[in-house]
């Protein structure tokens, strides 16, 4: 169906995937191009996730609330399906999103028809590319937001690539952990243990992941929340697919990172949050470890005790966002608040530590990392997470969790050596709720100084890449002309905008 683009705004349907870490980036990036461009409306349709709805919905709510743009950016929650899929089955995340298909059509057609609006693109997170056919429908572009770094999209890339024209198998072949290979855009050999675990999911997850990257070359563009600076091989291995035609055109836009913590974290209570600041305020400067798992970790109770006694054993003062895990049946599952800490840790940890350290549950995370008294963070290398850390300048210890977090610790530690191991190959088993193993309090300890005691060349890596993220977002900076090229590329299909 073709539909009328003559009268109505110029908008841009933006389909995020309602994950903390992909809706906070889908979010800010909205904003750049309603701040670049005038002409242009955003519409987000945000697909309804009972799993961790509260959050998103309250996220969305004060994004409404404080709406810098409100005539021009609006946001539109799908009601839930009547009909959902079985979380335990293999291909239920591919199923869920498809199953939407239907009621993003129709959202996107009824404002068209109300005059509210002409599509001009959809802006598709990574995971939604069947709603490609969607926009091809409406004879409208779609383009991809990847809110990851280059180390992910280039291997979705190779693996598609050697899975199609050599049929090998990837799910098996790169199942075996010590399995030592090249791939485009790193120049260190990577081995199985850095592979995120979606790829050797057999049944489904390896077989939905390539599919995207199948997708993602019929799009017409990849935004990449990253900047050049920062992954340059990464960048050039990409632009040389682009230039064989291999690959649409890549916008890389980032750092797009949402830091205005009284609006993204609504849900954290005023008072909890001051106490927060209250405390950090007391701290030394650089004297503080901070540690958070992004927004699905969390830990069995083994897995909390050595981390306790790792932090005990550091001597160093600490900030510990915990949590504990999901209580769901499901496959997935968001962690919860624990209602006192005192049940969760060992005995005497709290009082023993309490001139050195606190323990919190959702973390205030930006406004933490732009506090001076935070000197390192254990991080999950999400990669939002990972942006942060960059922007602020703290350096990081890796300990990769889930979903494409190891190849971003191998990126930090062996690609770019500003960041120190803690591990890089530690793995949340969703169904058993557990790691694939233990991490000992030896390792998290010695971490922990290591990061705290950083060498003068980490660091002074470290604050170049903070200094030339910060630039990439000035006028005349590589991501604010990537972004730029961008809002021309979607904008030159509407000659009446031009
Ligand atoms: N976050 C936070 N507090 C928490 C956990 C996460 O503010 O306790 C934020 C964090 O700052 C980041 C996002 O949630 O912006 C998580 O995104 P990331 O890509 O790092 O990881 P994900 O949660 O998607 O695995």
């Amino acid at each position: 169906m073709e539909i009328n683009k003559n009268r109505a705004p110029s908008e841009l349907v933006f389909i995020p995937t309602p994950g903390m870490g992909h809706l906070m980036s889908a979010v800010k990036l909205a904003k750049l191009i309603l701040k670049r461009n005038k002409t242009i409306s955003i519409l987000f349709i945000v697909i309804n996730v009972p799993l961790n709805l509260s959050m998103v919905k309250s996220y969305i709510h004060s994004q409404s609330h404080h709406n810098p743009y409100p005539t021009r950016l609006t946001f539109h929650i799908l009601p839930p399906l009547s009909n959902p899929p079985d979380p335990t089955t293999p291909n239920y995340l591919k199923n869920f999103i498809e199953l939407h298909n239907p009621l993003v059509k129709h959202s996107v057609i009824d404002r068209t028809m109300a005059g509210l609006s002409s599509p001009i693109g959809f802006i598709l997170d990574m995971l939604c590319t069947s709603m490609i056919d969607i926009a091809t429908d409406l004879n409208i572009p779609s383009y991809i937001f990847f809110p990851s770094g280059t180390g992910f999209l280039n291997l979705m890339l190779h693996f598609q690539n050697m899975a199609d024209l050599e049929n090998i198998d990837i799910a098996t072949k790169f199942s075996d952990p010590d399995i030592v290979f090249n791939m485009p855009g790193l120049e260190n050999q990577i081995t199985g243990k850095a592979v995120p675990r979606i790829f050797l999911e057999v049944e489904g997850g390896c077989s939905m992941i390539l599919e995207h990257a199948r997708r993602f070359r019929k799009c017409k563009g990849i935004l990449i929340n990253s900047y050049v600076e920062l992954e340059r091989v990464g960048f050039k291995a990409l632009f040389d697919q682009v230039e064989m035609g291999q690959i649409p055109t890549v916008f890389p836009v980032g750092p797009i990172l949402d830091l205005d913590e009284k609006i993204r974290s609504e849900s954290n209570e005023e008072d909890e949050v001051q106490s927060i600041v209250d405390w950090l305020d007391n701290q030394p400067s650089s004297s503080v470890v901070f540690l958070c798992f992004g927004s699905m970790g969390s830990f069995d109770e083994e897995q909390v005790k050595e981390i306790a006694k790792g932090l005990d054993d550091s001597g160093h003062r600490f900030l510990w966002s915990l949590r504990k895990p999901p209580s769901s049946e499901g496959k997935y599952g968001a962690p919860s608040l624990h209602e006192t800490f005192v049940e969760a840790l060992p005995q005497g940890f709290i009082d023993g530590t309490a001139d050195r350290g606190k323990i919190i549950g959702w973390a205030p995370q930006a406004l933490i990392l732009a506090h001076s008294a935070i000197g390192g963070f254990v991080s999950h290398c999400g990669w939002n997470s990972t942006l942060e850390s960059l922007w602020f300048g703290v350096p990081m210890a890796t300990w990769p969790v889930y979903a494409e977090q190891q190849l971003n610790a191998f990126q930090l530690v062996k690609e770019l050596g500003i960041s120190v191991e803690i591990r890089m190959d530690y793995r949340y088993v969703w169904n058993t709720k557990k790691g694939n193993f233990v991490v000992k309090a030896k390792e998290i300890k010695n971490g922990i100084k290591k990061v705290m005691n950083l060498d003068e060349e980490m660091k002074s890596k470290a604050r170049e890449m903070k200094n030339k993220g910060r630039e990439a977002l000035e006028i005349g900076g590589s991501s604010y002309d990537w972004l730029g090229r961008f809002i021309e590329d979607v904008l030159s299909k509407d000659p009446e905008r031009c």
